[in-house]
């Protein structure tokens, strides 16, 4: 018995070893991917439910890595968070995004949004508005056409530092959306406390395979409480075409989903948004 929880001990502490060690390696990994702008940003179209036009895109960062191949946001933006690295790298995106919408703009697709993510350390940042007049300035961008998506848990974990940088942002006449919306906290009370211009209904909530009442209540209560406050309603990770159906019986605004478009690079959203366009 001694002998065996020695051995357990030895095998604990290696896959400890391994574990930091590969925490390591991806840290160090991202650092130099920041140099060496490995960093890339897909777009994946949000469209209107009823006319079905494409009315803006989302920005997603992918990492594409000489060593490891394309890597998921899942897999590296929880390290960048511990790391503070999502601070500059929220900056690449935000640019490239930026620009990417400037060059639809001057190509005459004048009305497409872009909505870019917030996360919780770049929120924090004390430099962030500086940092998005800069980039706003730099790239010619519209403040009324770009959304920054922010999750329920960020804001209600930061409230005061939030309702100074909502009323901040709104003062640019940048848009604000809450994501991941009902998956964090379940009280709603705060809503009024930020002016927030749309809610996003989280994948979560639409995928219908798991516990279908639950979840058609839950996006229906969403769809009716966004009406009630003025609020536009964004239901992502639409696949299929009943719950674009459903979605669009219920009053939801916008969406975006594998049914009209995975996220794609610069190129093809610039295909996408010509050929759904009519230009
Ligand atoms: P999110 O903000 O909730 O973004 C939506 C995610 O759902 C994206 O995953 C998107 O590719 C995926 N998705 C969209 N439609 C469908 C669908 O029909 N089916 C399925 N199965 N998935 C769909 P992605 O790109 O892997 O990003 C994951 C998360 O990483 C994002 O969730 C966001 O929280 C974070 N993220 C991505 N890019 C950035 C970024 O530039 N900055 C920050 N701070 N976070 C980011
Ligand atoms: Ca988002
Ligand atoms: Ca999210
Ligand atoms: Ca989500």
């Amino acid at each position: 018995a001694k002998l065996h929880g020695k051995g357990s001990y030895r095998l604990f502490d290696r896959q400890m070893h391994v574990a930091m060690l590969n925490r390591l390696t991806l840290e160090n990994d991202l650092q130099r991917a920041l140099k060496q702008q490995e960093f890339v940003t897909y777009y994946q179209p949000i469209v209107n439910l009823l006319t079905r036009k494409i009315i803006g895109f989302e920005a997603l960062v992918r990492w594409r890595s000489p060593g490891r191949g394309m890597v998921l946001p899942g897999e590296f933006i929880p390290s960048m968070e511990t790391t503070g690295l999502i601070v500059p790298i929220g900056l690449v995106i935000l640019k490239q995004a930026c620009r990417q919408l400037h060059t639809w703009h001057q190509g005459g697709w004048t009305d497409l949004t872009m909505s870019v993510n917030l996360s919780a350390r770049q929120f924090a940042s004390s430099t962030l508005l500086a940092d998005i007049d800069a980039i706003l300035a730099e790239t010619g961008v519209d403040p009324t056409s770009l959304k920054l998506e922010i999750t329920e848990t960020v804001i209600m974990d930061n409230a005061e530092i939030a309702i100074a940088l909502t009323k901040a942002l709104r003062s640019r006449q940048i848009q604000i959306s809450i994501d991941d919306f009902g998956t964090g906290y379940s009280s709603l009370g705060y809503l009024h406390r930020f002016p927030v211009d749309s809610l996003k209904i989280d994948r979560s909530f639409i995928d219908q395979t798991q516990s279908e009442n639950i979840n058609y209540h839950v996006v229906e209560t969403i769809v009716a409480l966004s009406k009630q406050l003025g609020l536009s309603v964004i239901a992502e990770g639409i696949e299929i075409p009943q719950q674009l159906e459903w979605l669009q019986q219920l009053g939801c605004d916008f969406g975006q989903g594998y049914l009209f478009s995975k996220p794609l690079p610069a190129s093809e959203s610039s295909r996408f948004v010509a050929s759904s366009l009519g230009y």
